[in-house]
């Protein structure tokens, strides 16, 4: 996996050249070179690169997929999409989400009042905003303050309760009435860990029993008129297009029964999100088995033979897919700290005088080992290793001699791996497997990849540069929680090789990709490590632009988000070291200020001198 698989996740987005991760968009800059230059206005830790062409990208994507598919099958309704906040609700994601799909008429979805603000506040007048989930009388008054603004809105119900909330506003307000959707409940379910969307069990949607009676109820209050919308979402990150299309023929023949039974302005379904996007970078690992114009086609065909069959007329099509606009955006670059293998290094070996004879034997070893001799030379290394450590627990040997056998049998272990490299015995192998190193890595996996940690998601990760040299050390990512889940172990049957680099040296970073949808807001603040640092990117012709470099929130912000005051603990403090004697006025005044200027930093290691 020399390329860490970037031609089956990266979706061409990025392209190795001359070592490095390059951007495959114009004057294809380097993630290394914009990260140095991030780094260059002093932000810390790791940093979260924005591109707003890829946002660009999917968004155009999207809606070509399904200009295309809507003219091979001659198909009368239109294509509008929203985004749905959920799954990025960050300042500017949200900005350039907006902006990038201004041509198109793309709007936003929202899930609850705060996102419902957030759409209402962001989303050009005309342009669509749906509203799912739970809603109180609050929520649904908010849907008509917005109908009232001049948004396009249309108010999902999830139960008959809503609606019949919905249509009590109505009897007591002026204001204008918010389109009004129905979720079904579909008996075919969805794939995938979030199938729980879709299906009989759901935890959504009204039964077929409900929709005639919400039928009734809109009639009975003469608000048939607003009812326009049918909604259904299979769930998250579908594998199989196969559920998807029988819940297009479930939902597609309730909207033909409803337009039959005189749903006038019925005239849309919504298909949800749910499109897939590739995380493992492993081939025959692929995570969705359809592309997007097959899913694009398979929408518009079978909505289109419902329809002509039952000789209603073509619905529009909306859908709500989130992951796949938003995933590819973003990029984690964290710098590595440390390989904690490194005290094993050659420099590091002090022997005395007269050193054990095992230890020369093994200095011999080393020194002579050969492709030829490998395999019989490391098994002697690793009985002697054994040999040395008895001793060591037997008290004949020294912490020293412990430490300088430790340092040889690693060395020989790993010249061992170099040297048969490219054909590598199945005990060359394991031995590799059971010698990983660990690479030390500026983030939290609660705070940054809370998905890996929750459900195993796995993200692409690779070393943005020294992409020339073949990575041989087999590595398990620890991040700087002091959590032991706070972990991404090797896992032999999809391995991760690094680089052995010196970072004494040289610098290295790692990076993660498709982490733009749902990590951001479902991240933790485990050991109160925060949302990391973040940029904006845009790629020119003949270089970037970074915009809207936003530090992470500093140790100050961070005590008085959890509800301290800060400012009284930053006092407190300095009272304390105040009152102690210092040699001289002036080094109590650095201190004070020391002080003083790390709590308004972030609280992520410092790597950046
Ligand atoms: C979460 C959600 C989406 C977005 O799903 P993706 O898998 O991100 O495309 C769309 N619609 C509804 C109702 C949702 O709950």
């Amino acid at each position: 996996m020399k390329n860490y698989g970037i031609n089956i996740w990266g979706n061409d987005n990025f392209i190795i050249k001359d070592g490095l991760v390059c951007i495959n968009h114009k004057s294809m800059p380097s993630l290394l070179e914009i990260t140095k230059k991030v780094q260059l206005s002093g932000i810390q830790g790791p940093i979260i690169l924005r591109f707003e062409h890829l946002i660009k990208k999917q968004i155009d994507t999207l809606y070509d997929a399904f200009a295309e598919a809507i003219k091979d099958n001659q198909y009368q309704g239109s294509f509008n999409a929203v985004f749905p906040l959920k799954v990025n609700q960050f300042p500017n994601v949200v900005r350039s989400i907006v902006k990038s799909g201004l041509e198109k008429g793309y709007g936003l979805e929202a899930g609850s009042k705060a996102e419902l603000i957030l759409a209402m506040s962001h989303t050009p007048l005309g342009y669509p905003i749906t509203v799912n989930g739970f809603k109180d009388a609050k929520l649904i008054e908010l849907g008509f303050i917005a109908a009232q603004s001049g948004h396009n809105i249309t108010i999902t119900i999830e139960g008959l309760g809503e609606l019949e909330t919905i249509l009590q506003i109505a009897q007591t307000t002026n204001l204008k009435m918010p389109n009004i959707g129905i979720r079904v409940r579909l008996h075919s379910s969805g794939s995938g860990a979030w199938a729980k969307s879709g299906g009989m069990d759901a935890k959504f949607g009204l039964t077929s029993t409900e929709i005639l009676e919400a039928m009734e109820l809109l009639i009975k209050a003469d608000c048939l008129h607003a009812f326009t919308m049918l909604h259904f979402h299979i769930g998250s990150q579908m594998s199989d297009i196969s559920p998807l299309k029988k819940a297009l023929r479930e939902a597609g023949n309730i909207y033909a029964e409803l337009k039959k039974m005189g749903a006038k302005h019925l005239k849309n379904i919504n298909i949800g999100g749910g499109l897939a996007v590739q995380y493992s970078q492993h081939k025959n690992d692929f995570e969705r088995n359809y592309s997007i114009r097959e899913f694009s086609n398979d929408v518009v065909f079978l909505l289109r033979q419902i329809s002509d069959a039952k000789s209603v007329t073509h619905p529009n099509i909306y859908t709500e897919s989130g992951r796949f606009i938003a995933a590819s955006h973003s990029v984690l670059i964290t710098p590595v700290l440390e390989l904690f293998a490194q005290d094993y290094q050659l420099k590091h070996l002090k022997y005395k005088e007269v050193n054990p004879p095992l230890i020369d034997e093994l200095k011999d070893l080393y020194s002579q080992l050969t492709p030829k001799n490998a395999m019989e030379y490391l098994h002697d290394a690793l009985d002697h290793i054994e040999s040395l450590l008895t001793l060591f627990d037997l008290g004949y040997i020294d912490l020293q001699d412990r430490s300088n056998a430790e340092i040889l049998a690693h060395n020989i272990i790993k010249k061992s791996l170099y040297i048969s490299q490219d054909n590598p015995t199945q005990e060359i192998r394991l031995l590799q497997e059971r010698l990983q190193e660990k690479y030390l890595i500026n983030c939290s996996i609660f705070q940054s990849l809370p998905d890996y940690w929750g459900l195993s998601q796995e993200f692409p990760v690779m070393p943005i540069d020294h992409l020339n040299i073949k990575p041989i050390l087999p590595a398990s990512l620890w991040d700087i929680t002091c959590d032991s889940d706070g972990e991404i172990g090797f896992n032999p049957t999809k391995p991760l090789y690094l680089h052995d680099v010196d970072l004494d040296h040289e610098d290295y970073y790692l990076a993660f990709f498709n982490i733009g949808a749902y990590q951001e807001t479902l991240g933790m603040k485990h050991n109160l490590f925060e949302h990391p640092s973040e940029c904006t990117v845009t790629i020119t012709d003949d270089g970037f632009a970074l915009d809207n470099i936003e530090d992470s929130i500093s140790i100050m912000d961070i005590l008085d988000d959890i509800g301290y005051n800060s400012k009284d603990l930053l006092l407190q403090l300095k009272t304390n070291l105040s009152q102690n004697d210092f040699n001289t006025e002036e080094e109590k005044n650095d201190t004070l200020q020391k002080l003083e200027v790390y709590m308004y930093q972030n609280g992520y290691l410092d790597t950046t001198n």
